[in-house]
């Protein structure tokens, strides 16, 4: 069985105040309303990661993720966050490689290889983000190029690593368009990153690991989205923002 993952992704949104609400909100919802099996990880922005770590204290269901880490290990890198410094917050997850990060900061499938290795090191579960922009799906060759962003930044890993990795599939043209990708084209995928995860690894370890959607995921297409059978969950970015549309996506299980 593999886990249902539910996982908001804040970007570079929220004051203090504003954070602190939002996590205040969802915390009160997930102890007030049923939540089924899914584990919910709020993703905010580097500076409000301790307190939302606090706020949410040992609250059933809910974990919480950086949305980048380094690549190195410590040092002279002003501006970085290493994973060893998320792990001593008490963060369990951390998102890597999203396209955002590829397009604007010009990660590469081997730096976000190494990112993963440094997560991995400290304990912290990746989130690996992978995607296709829109020329790429025109093309229809969509499957192969999100089977090489796995191959370069993850097919280096030893099984037992790589067991512990979350990946999120998230199309670009999808990412903030309001454009969401059809449960039929997302589940198409999702089957195609497994079958790719099954041809290195083998079945058994590939059916253990979780894969998430991203991309204009709401409230009113998280169940269908959901009801597939490769998707395990999903990626939020906008419809996170805001905690009664992020509450009926993760109920939408
Ligand atoms: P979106 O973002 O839900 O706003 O499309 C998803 C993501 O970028 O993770």
């Amino acid at each position: 069985m593999r886990d249902k993952i539910v996982a908001g992704n804040w970007k570079m949104n929220g004051t203090l105040e504003e954070g602190q609400k939002l996590t205040s909100e969802i915390v009160n919802m997930i102890k007030d309303e049923r939540v089924n099996d899914v584990k919910v990880v709020l993703s905010p922005p580097f500076i409000h990661l301790a307190g939302v770590k606090k706020l949410i204290g040992d609250v059933n269901h809910l974990f919480v993720a950086g949305q980048n880490c380094s690549d190195k290990d410590s040092g002279a890198f002003t501006g970085e966050t290493s994973a060893k410094m998320l792990a001593s917050f008490g963060i369990q997850y951390v998102i890597i490689g999203h396209s955002e990060r590829r397009e604007y900061f010009n990660e590469t499938n081997l730096q976000l290889s190494e990112k993963v290795k440094q997560a991995l090191a400290n304990g912290l579960i990746p989130i690996f983000c992978c995607g296709e922009p829109l020329d790429i799906r025109e093309e229809n060759t969509h499957e192969d190029y999100v089977k090489s962003q796995l191959t370069e930044s993850l097919f280096d890993l030893e099984a037992e690593d790589f067991k512990k990795l979350v990946i999120a599939y998230e199309p670009i043209w999808a990412i903030g368009t309001g454009k969401t990708a059809s449960s039929d084209q997302a589940q198409e995928m999702h089957a195609a990153i497994r079958d790719h995860i099954a041809h290195k690894y083998g079945q058994e370890l590939a059916d253990d690991i979780s894969i998430l959607y991203g991309g204009s995921c709401k409230p009113d297409n998280a169940k269908e989205l959901f009801a597939k059978s490769d998707v395990d969950g999903g990626l939020i970015g906008g419809a996170s923002l805001k905690s009664r549309d992020f509450m009926d996506i993760i109920k939408s299980f």
